[in-house]
């Protein structure tokens, strides 16, 4: 059981709005890999940063096409975590509640949550290079080659962003709206390695926000929280949801 410091549990109780800013981490517990755990098996030898790239599909579509399906069979297969619904709670407990993700599985939406800001786009969604078109249907293709688009021939790829790629349009705005505007920002699971989203909580404080992380590695962020949770999201915020609104997360 955490022992909660007095100034987490007020500066929840009294705040107006809370914004939370997840990352791989949250998605952990439910059977996903993080980009660090990723690099095992078939996939050891390549690096996220060799793969997750605008150069990299240009160069072989295909093998950038296979990671990715390799990576969606295991999103489809994934479930929420207590961390996800903890979340969804929130959302309904607090006053005002924005999520602002970077990941691109899809897991919130599934454990409830209403608003879900994607930084980083979704998996589950399919474009095609050249023009974006929104695809979901295409012809087989042999293994090695990405399908390509039904409208206009160009290879197909998932609607997420690479590394070196800008963020969806408006997102950044409202994540920066948000975070000026949060009494308390809690983050959740990332190594906040990735601009422009690792600014987003030292925004928050320099508008006065209470800064709160969980996780159970240190990042470059701890050093500036008014509190560290340390250890597994899943355990973590079902219990900090009992602790300020005495409300059950069931895992079911
Ligand atoms: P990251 O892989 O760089 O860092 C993951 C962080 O989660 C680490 O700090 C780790 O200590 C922490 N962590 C591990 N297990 C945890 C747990 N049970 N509870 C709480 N924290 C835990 O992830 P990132 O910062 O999100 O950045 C990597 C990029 O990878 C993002 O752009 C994201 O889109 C992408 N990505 C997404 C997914 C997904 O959607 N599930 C998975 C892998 C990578």
């Amino acid at each position: 059981m955490t022992k909660w410091p007095q100034p987490l549990l007020a500066a929840f109780r009294s705040a107006e709005h809370i914004v939370a800013l997840t990352g791989a981490g949250i998605s952990a517990e439910s059977g996903i890999p993080t980009f660090r755990d990723a690099q095992t098996g078939l996939w050891a030898k390549f690096r996220p940063e060799e793969l997750a790239t605008p150069e990299a599909f240009a160069r072989n579509p295909g093998r950038v096409w296979a990671w990715y399906t390799w990576r969606r069979s295991l999103i489809e297969q994934a479930k929420p975590n207590p961390a996800h619904k903890a979340l969804a709670a929130m959302e309904r407990l607090a006053p005002k509640f924005t999520l602002l993700t970077q990941n691109i599985d899809g897991l919130h939406q599934m454990a409830g949550s209403q608003q879900v800001i994607e930084l980083h786009g979704n998996i589950r969604r399919t474009i095609c290079a050249e023009n974006r078109h929104a695809v979901e249907k295409w012809e087989p293709v042999p293994e090695g080659e990405a399908p390509r688009c039904p409208i206009c021939g160009s290879p197909l790829r998932p609607d997420v962003v690479w590394f070196g790629e800008a963020l969806p349009a408006d997102a950044p705005e409202a994540a920066y709206a948000a975070s000026r505007n949060a009494d308390v920002m809690l983050v959740v699971g990332t190594s906040a390695m990735m601009q422009p989203t690792a600014m987003l909580p030292v925004l928050a404080a320099e508008h006065g926000a209470y800064l709160v992380e969980i996780n159970p590695q240190e990042t470059a962020l701890t050093e500036f929280m008014d509190a560290v949770l340390k250890g597994p999201a899943g355990k973590i915020l079902p219990e900090l949801v009992r602790a300020v609104w005495g409300e059950e997360i069931r895992d079911a």
